[in-house]
C-alpha cells in the first residue's frame, strides 16, 4: 500500500481501506512520500489518508475487501495508525505538499477538530484562526472562532485571549464589546503575551474601550520593540514573532503623529523595511497560515513606496557608509543602545582622516539596513564600514577592541562599551567642522 506510485499510475481504479471508497485513478490529485524514505504513494481524495490500494496490485478493491482491511488497519479510526495518518495529512497540508482545495481544507478542519476535541491546544488555536480570518473557500466566522479560543484548555493562553479580544473588536461594534475586547487584551498582557500588549497599545491609540492616548500607545510599542527586534536578530530570523505587525504600527504612528520632516520619514521607512523583511520569515510559520499576513504585507508595501518617493530612496546595493551604520544600529534616532549585541571592532585610519571599521559580532552575523537603498539583510562574519566624514577615535592607541554593546548619542558620537566600565570605553566622534581633537562624551542613554 506504500511505495506504489508506479502501480497506481497504471491502474484504472484505486481503493481506500479507511473510508471504504473506490475511485477512478484520475480523481487522485495529491501524492504523498514518507519524509524519511521518499516512498511515493497517493492520498485518498475522499478522506486524505495515504496508502491506497491500486487495482494493478492484483488485490481486490471491492467494498467487502476494503471494509475488512480497513477494520484490521484502522479499527474505525480507533487504532493509533489512524491518528498517525491524520497527523500526516495535517503536516502535508501545512507544508503545502498537497493542493489548496476546498476538499482538502474540509479534511483539514475535520482532523484538526478531532485533535482539538481531545484538548489539543495547537489545534484549537489553529481552527480559531481558520474561522477568525477565513480562507479562499470559507468566510470569517467570528462567533465560531471565539468559541474555539474560549475553550477551557486555552484558559491561561495569552495568545488565545488576545485573539478573543480581536473577535470581540471585529464583531459586534457596541461599546460593551469594545470594553470587553480591551479587558481581553489587558488579561493577555498580564499573562505576558506580546500580542495582548500590542493590541492594548492599539486600544490606546484608537480609543478602543478606553480614552485615546497615542503617547501611551507609542510607549507600549517601543517597549515591545527592543526585545522583539533583539530576538529576531539573535535567532537569525527564525523568530520574527510580532516584528512585522509592530513595525507597521510604529511606522504608521510616526507618520500620523510626527511633524513632516526627513528625520521621522526616514525612521518610519526604516521600520517599514524591517517589518517587510521580518514578514517573509513569519510566512514560514504554519500557525499563521490563516492570519492577516497578506494585509500586513500590502500595508507595509504602500508605506514603503510612498515614503521612498518622498525621501528619494531607491532599490540598490547597500553602501557601507556612516548612514548605513546608523540605519543598522541606531534603533530610533537617538539615545538608545543597539540591539545587535557584543562583538569586536577593529579600525584603520586613512591619510585624509577617513576611517574604516571592521565589525564582527559575537553572534556571527549582523542585520544590515541601508534605508536609502531600501536594503535589509543578514550578513555573515566581518562587515566593513567606510566613513567618509573625518573623525577621531578616543583613545587612539587601541586598534582592536571587544565591546559588550554600542550606543550612539544624539550628537553622533559612537561609543563602543567596554565590559570593564566607562573608563575603558572606546569613542568614535565625527569631526564635521574639522575643529580638531574631540572630548570624550558620556555613555549615551545614561545621561
Ligand atoms: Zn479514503
Amino acid at each position: 500500500m506504500s511505495n506504489n506510485a508506479s502501480k497506481i499510475l497504471v491502474s484504472q481504479r484505486c481503493g481506500c481501506p479507511n473510508c471504504g471508497f473506490s475511485f477512478p485513478t484520475s480523481e487522485i490529485q495529491d501524492w504523498y512520500s514518507q519524509p524519511s524514505g521518499g516512498k511515493m504513494t497517493a492520498i485518498c481524495p475522499h478522506c486524505g489518508f495515504h496508502d491506497i490500494i491500486p487495482d494493478a496490485s492484483g488485490l481486490s478493491i471491492d467494498d467487502a475487501t476494503l471494509k475488512e482491511i480497513g477494520k484490521k488497519l484502522f479499527d474505525d479510526g480507533k487504532s493509533p495508525l489512524a491518528g498517525e495518518m491524520q497527523a500526516d495529512f495535517l503536516s502535508a497540508f501545512d507544508d503545502r505538499i498537497i493542493n489548496d482545495t476546498e476538499r482538502n481544507e474540509a479534511i483539514f478542519l475535520q482532523y484538526s477538530d478531532g485533535f482539538a476535541s481531545r484538548g489539543g491546544t495547537y489545534a484549537l488555536t489553529r481552527i480559531g484562526m481558520f474561522y477568525e480570518f477565513g480562507t479562499r473557500f470559507a468566510k470569517p466566522d467570528l462567533k465560531t472562532a471565539f468559541s474555539y479560543y474560549a475553550n477551557d484548555a486555552l484558559a491561561t493562553d495569552g495568545f488565545a485571549l488576545a485573539r478573543m479580544g480581536k473577535c470581540l473588536e471585529k464583531g459586534e461594534k457596541g461599546e460593551d464589546s469594545l470594553r470587553e475586547a480591551f479587558q481581553c487584551y489587558a488579561h493577555s498582557a498580564a499573562l505576558n503575551n506580546d500580542y495582548g500588549k500590542m493590541y492594548l497599545g492599539d486600544c490606546y491609540w484608537h480609543g478602543i474601550g478606553v480614552e485615546p492616548n497615542p503617547d501611551a500607545a507609542g510607549s507600549i510599542y517601543i517597549g515591545l520593540f527592543h526585545s522583539v527586534y533583539e530576538m529576531f536578530v539573535f535567532s537569525h530570523g527564525d523568530n520574527p514573532h510580532i516584528l512585522p505587525e509592530l513595525c507597521l504600527r510604529l511606522a504608521k504612528l510616526l507618520i500620523e503623529t510626527k511633524q513632516k520632516d526627513d528625520e521621522s520619514e526616514l525612521s518610519a521607512l526604516r521600520y517599514a523595511l524591517l517589518g517587510r523583511f521580518a514578514l517573509a520569515y513569519k510566512q514560514n510559520d504554519t500557525l499563521f497560515r490563516f492570519y492577516e499576513l497578506d494585509d500586513i504585507g500590502r500595508e507595509l508595501g504602500t508605506i514603503i513606496s510612498d515614503l521612498a518617493s518622498q525621501v528619494g530612496a531607491v532599490i540598490g546595493n547597500p553602501v557601507y557608509d556612516e548612514d548605513t551604520f546608523y540605519d543598522s544600529f541606531d534603533a530610533f534616532g537617538n539615545m538608545f543602545y543597539l540591539n545587535q549585541g557584543a562583538g569586536q571592532v577593529s579600525f584603520q585610519e586613512g591619510d585624509d582622516h577617513s576611517h574604516s571599521l571592521t565589525l564582527n559580532l559575537a553572534c556571527g552575523w549582523m542585520l544590515v539596513i541601508d534605508v536609502m537603498n531600501l536594503y535589509v539583510d543578514f550578513e555573515e562574519g566581518n562587515v566593513n564600514f567606510q566613513f567618509a566624514t573625518p573623525g577621531y577615535f578616543y583613545p587612539k592607541k587601541r586598534k582592536t577592541f571587544f565591546f559588550v554593546n554600542v550606543s550612539i548619542s544624539s550628537g553622533g558620537t559612537i561609543c563602543f562599551l567596554s565590559e570593564s566600565g566607562p573608563d575603558r570605553d572606546l569613542y568614535f566622534e565625527f569631526d564635521e567642522d574639522g575643529s580638531g581633537e574631540p572630548l570624550p562624551k558620556g555613555r549615551a542613554g545614561e545621561a
